[in-house]
């Protein structure tokens, strides 16, 4: 039987030209959709955080939350959600970036994290880094300490770990 990380690696499907012509996409939802396959997803990120003290799981919109989530709710801690902009109803704070396909905002609440809070920020893929460095600068302004960021797949060619601003990253998925 394969491992884990090669049954996660045969999973993941390659759509080409997804959003745009050039970007060759990374699908996890027939992860998502099997259910021994996503708890296993969703144990690694878990022992990734075992013994960090983690007290609150930021997720990036929209597939950070899939996985984020279920991570807050298995350590027991709050989930705070990182949105484009404009769909967060209170008063937010924001953080422009580049993408891979394009240029966005994001924004997280403004009372989202405590001061000193040790954060892990978690989303499903690594690509040039833009997304979650905005993340970075928002959960950093707010006072909460990054202990670590991870991701379920790493695109290691556009070497998106060097944007993080030291942040200390991982990912278990490398293409
Ligand atoms: P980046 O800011 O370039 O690191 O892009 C990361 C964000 O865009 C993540 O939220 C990903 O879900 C999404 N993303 C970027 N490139 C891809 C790709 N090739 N396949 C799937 N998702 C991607």
């Amino acid at each position: 039987m394969p491992d884990t990380i090669t049954q996660l690696r045969e999973a993941v499907r390659d759509v080409p030209d997804f959003p745009m012509p050039g970007i060759l996409f990374k699908d996890i939802t027939p992860i998502l959709a099997n259910g021994a396959l996503f708890k296993r997803s969703i144990d690694l990120f878990l022992d990734a955080c075992s013994g960090k003290g983690i007290e609150k799981v930021v997720g990036i919109d929209a597939r950070g939350f899939l996985f984020g989530s279920a991570v807050a709710y298995q350590l027991g801690v709050g989930f705070v959600p990182v949105r484009k902009k404009g769909k967060l109803p209170y008063r937010t704070d924001s953080s422009a970036y580049k993408l891979e396909y394009g240029e966005a905002t994001v924004e997280m609440h403004v009372d989202a994290i405590e001061p000193g809070e040790k954060v892990v920020l978690i989303d499903d893929l690594l690509a040039t880094g833009g997304t979650s460095a905005a993340a970075v600068k928002l959960i950093r302004k707010m006072g909460g300490e990054l202990v670590e960021a991870q991701f379920l797949i790493e695109l290691e060619f556009l070497a998106g770990g060097a944007n993080l601003q030291g942040v200390p990253f991982r990912s278990f998925l490398k293409y």
